[in-house]
């Protein structure tokens, strides 16, 4: 098993896939012009030379605080209707309790399940099928959700998203009593917060941490390619509020750039977490050389 010490804490990683996405359909305003420049180094990891396509890891954080067990975005999960994409649709592998297990979680082990926003690839396993029924897949956890966030999947939607996420992974949970939700500034404890980061969608959070002088921030979908920290204008398609969005992303940028803080994303190459550093006008991005 191996993790990432921030002063007491722990964090891990649980991968249930890597998921190939076409590079323009994704980032729609972007030319071939655009990616030339940089096909050198987010080849082959971030950019598949052959498919030419984007990889993203599909990924949970689990973090080991002094006082509790907190797992970190749900990814995809199983037995869900995904008709758009094939290799989310219904699927039944075993790869992602598999991933949990080899961290040396069971599911009862996790107190805390906290969503950075409520797309569906960050929700998944929120909840597992059981007898025809949604279950907390997490059955001692308490799930950490914005209330703005879960009001606009419930009552708005969006042209561009189902409903169903919702219906399958979040609304279940708030059914049998395991939500609590919350204001975009709620803190756990003086280890972990919330950090408001609007725009990807309503009410997208980031998950700071600290302990010991040492700091870490989950950054959800802020950003979901490297490229990004070069180019903050790139509007991937599921952004909410793009334009927002945009001024988030650079905000964030801007605030982490040159310190300490391990930025722990979604859906950058594994090992996915690093530091921010200037580039030019922009920012560049530096794994973290631990192998974890
Ligand atoms: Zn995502």
């Amino acid at each position: 098993m191996s993790y990432c010490q921030i002063g007491n804490l722990q964090i891990m990683r649980a991968l249930e896939m890597i998921m190939p996405f076409g590079r323009q359909a994704f980032f729609p305003q972007t030319t071939e012009s655009d990616w030339a420049p940089h096909r050198h180094w987010l080849e082959p990891q971030a950019l598949d030379p052959v498919t030419d396509e984007l990889q993203f890891p599909m990924q949970s954080y689990v973090v080991h605080t002094s006082h509790h067990t907190i797992l970190i975005d749900s990814c995809v999960g199983n037995d869900k209707e995904r008709p758009n994409r094939s290799s989310w649709h219904m699927k039944t592998d075993d790869a992602y309790m598999r991933a949990l297990a080899a961290l040396g979680i069971a599911p009862e082990d996790i107190d805390f399940v906290m969503c950075t926003h409520l797309h569906t690839d960050h929700i998944g396993w929120n909840t597992r099928l059981e007898d025809g029924r949604w279950v907390p897949t997490f059955p001692n956890a308490r799930y950490i959700f914005s209330e703005r966030e879960m009001a606009a999947w419930r009552d708005v939607g969006h042209e561009k998203f189902s409903r169903v996420p919702y219906e399958d992974s979040v609304l279940p949970i708030v059914e049998a009593g395991r939500a609590e939700l919350v204001t975009n500034d709620y803190a756990v404890d003086d280890e972990v917060w919330l950090e408001s980061t609007p725009g990807h969608t309503p009410d997208h959070v980031a998950i700071s941490l600290a302990s010991n002088g040492a700091s870490a921030v989950m950054c959800g979908d802020i950003l979901h390619s490297p490229v990004q920290c070069l180019h903050p204008e790139w509007v991937p398609w599921p952004d909410w509020d793009a334009e927002l969005a945009k001024r988030t992303r650079r905000a964030f940028l801007e605030r982490y750039c040159d310190t300490d803080t391990l930025v722990c994303t979604a859906h950058f190459p594994l090992p996915s977490a690093g530091r921010v550093v200037r580039a030019g006008d922009a920012f560049r991005f530096e794994y973290d050389q631990r192998s974890w």
